[in-house]
């Protein structure tokens, strides 16, 4: 049997809340209880987002939760890797220039499946629906979708666990994981957490973060209980 690893991938742009968190907390839970790994990644590739206060409250709140990491990595800090594995693509034809920066070509007809973890369901986009997409820019970072596959594949993750906001993301990753003839990890895509309003729980709905509730006196064993609880029923 593999080794169960997995892995909590924030992009540092704003402060995490609570949503975010949760995220970490089944990430980390899966991992226990299967005696596997798990993993923190920064994905900090997009320098226009990049916010230093969002990376430190990252760290923060896994501190503060006993959220502990058994591996951690930056992305920023691996460009040459993405480098290489874009070349592998443009040498299999996968590849285009435009405009200094280098798009996936994605195929035209057919469909992009996979069998989702989360209720066993099948998830299929017409192929025809989908763009060719950037995987490096001109500035020379990867873009979000490339360089989580990359480091996916290469951090050997089992399950890629996060919000049902990246299931339109993943018909990139699939077909990726076909250019580079890499098994693809086991997809779980959790239901996200809703404001009042029956929309993704965000800012506008002056969504907190866990490091407000410790402000406010929260005891982390709280917070924690209400996060594996919230959405149980
Ligand atoms: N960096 C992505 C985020 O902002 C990670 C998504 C994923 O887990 O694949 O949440």
């Amino acid at each position: 049997m593999e080794k169960v690893k997995v892995r909590f991938a924030p992009s540092p742009t704003g402060t995490p809340h609570i949503g975010n968190t949760r995220t970490a907390l089944f990430n980390f839970l899966f991992a226990k209880k299967n005696k596997g790994k798990f993993i923190l990644r920064i994905e900090d590739t997009d320098k226009k987002r990049f916010a230093k206060e969002a990376e430190k409250a990252i760290y923060k709140i896994l501190e503060w939760l006993d959220l502990k990491w058994d591996e951690r990595y930056v992305q920023s800090e691996r460009s040459d890797i993405y480098k290489k594995h874009a070349e592998i693509l443009r040498e299999r034809g996968f590849i285009y220039e435009d405009d200094g920066a280098l798009r996936f070509k994605m195929p035209k007809n057919g469909e992009t499946t996979w069998i989702d973890a989360v209720g066993q369901k099948e998830i299929s986009f017409k192929n025809e629906t989908q763009e060719d997409f950037v995987i490096l820019k001109s500035d020379g970072y990867p873009t979000y979708n490339f360089a989580n596959v990359v480091d996916d594949y290469l951090m050997k993750i089992t399950h890629v666990i996060r919000g049902e906001e990246f299931i339109s993301s993943t018909p990139k990753h699939v077909q990726l994981y076909k250019a580079f003839l890499w098994k693809q990890p086991i997809f779980v895509h959790l239901p996200v957490i809703l404001g009042t309003d029956k929309t993704k729980l965000s800012k506008r709905h002056c969504a907190k973060s866990a490091l407000d509730y410790r402000k406010e006196c929260f005891l982390k064993e709280a917070l924690l209980n209400f996060m594996a609880l919230l959405g149980w029923n």
